[in-house]
């Protein structure tokens, strides 16, 4: 395959200013890493935070995460997909968010690759030296050695796939961490891409009752094609009606488990309240620094409440992300989650277009 000698990128620069498109040259391929060009990569709600200001961020920095696209070129030592697979040129492939060492007590001993003292995280670090392509708004990217590859079934389109990396694998993680059994009644406090994809997830393990709240009406409508059974508009009820409508529609009894995807914190209280004695709660969206709740920690104790927060995800999560869509997208309108679709140089309105609310997900296809 030919291979040029430089591609371009949207930076961010600062907070809020309009991105820079950038040529940088396309780097040496260390052992172990992959040259991707990018076909796909969709705006994720952190990159909207990201480059809002509301966290940190090391400019110049390209931001997107949850790309998808074809190798170009292999480093040297042969890299392996997750099924311990060769991967060749021309490969289609998605890949977890973060590098791992596998070397670190994280990696190795205590199961949690995707909190490694050496992280490296895609869309999240600056650009400026080699080798550059290390974010998916952008013409290439280059993936670290320890970076979980996944190949992407040929019948999956591009926009279905890339919010799996991500969004959906996200709230595989954050189901598993709960243990979501079959039969058991699950709310979802936020109906955005992770809710709708944690909704169809639930009702693809056999959940009985699957409650989701938001304030966004045409997003409660849109669940119910996820696999909702009830929804609530959370902006017209008080916390104790939202707990009210939980009891009515679980035996007087509450959730088994209750997932939180809003990023807002004045819902973990409400949350915590609709689950069962022995309820368990995954914490997703606050990301934010600074998210505070305040809570009656004898309900805690006495009610035997498990609390759980995910970040990041595994190989593991992705790879059950993309099976997860390859066996029901027929059973879900996965294709409606990309509403808009922009190249790199009108980028700028891709993001007020996400963060408007209108679409679940914007596509940039550069
Ligand atoms: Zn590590
Ligand atoms: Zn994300």
């Amino acid at each position: 395959m030919h291979v040029p000698d430089d591609g371009r990128a949207a930076v961010m620069t600062q907070a809020k200013a309009p991105l820079r498109l950038i040529r940088y040259p396309l780097p040496e391929l260390e052992p172990g890493a992959v040259l991707v060009k990018v076909t796909c990569c969709t705006v994720c709600g952190s990159d909207l935070h990201t480059w809002l200001g509301r966290r940190p961020a090391q400019t110049p920095m390209i931001l997107g995460h949850e790309i998808v696209g074809r190798i170009v070129a292999l480093g040297k030592a042969g890299t392996l997909d997750s099924d311990n697979q060769p991967l060749r040129e021309g490969d289609r492939i998605t890949w977890t968010l973060c590098a791992s060492c596998g070397r670190c007590s994280f990696c190795r001993e205590r199961g949690l690759p995707m909190k490694c003292l050496q992280l490296r995280k895609y869309g999240h670090e600056r650009c400026d030296a080699p080798p550059h392509f290390v974010g998916g708004f952008a013409e290439y990217c280059y993936l670290f050695p320890g970076t979980g590859i996944v190949k992407i079934p040929e019948e999956l389109p591009d926009e279905v796939v890339a919010p799996a990396n991500c969004a959906l694998a996200t709230v595989v993680a954050g189901w598993e961490a709960v243990g979501l059994q079959t039969q058991e009644s699950v709310l979802i406090q936020g109906a955005g891409a992770l809710g709708v994809y944690a909704a169809a997830l639930a009702r693809h393990y056999g959940c009985r009752r699957i409650l989701v709240t938001d304030v966004l009406e045409h997003r409660l409508v849109q669940v119910r094609e996820f696999g909702a059974t009830d929804t609530f508009n959370s902006a017209d009820g008080t916390e104790a009606e939202i707990v009210q409508w939980v009891l009515e529609r679980t035996d007087g009894c509450g959730v088994d488990a209750a997932m939180e995807v809003t990023g807002i914190p004045a819902v973990i209280p409400v949350g915590l309240k609709c689950l069962r004695i022995g309820g368990r709660y995954v914490l997703h969206g606050n990301v934010v620094p600074g998210a505070e709740f305040s809570y009656d920690a004898s309900d805690i104790v006495f009610r035997w409440l498990t609390i759980r927060g995910v970040h990041n995800y595994d190989t593991r999560h992705l790879r059950k992300a993309v099976q997860f869509l390859q066996s029901t997208q027929d059973a879900f309108p996965f294709g409606k989650i990309v509403a808009h679709r922009v190249g790199l140089e009108e980028l700028g309105e891709g993001l007020h277009i996400a963060q408007s609310g209108q679409a679940l997900r914007v596509a940039v296809v550069p």
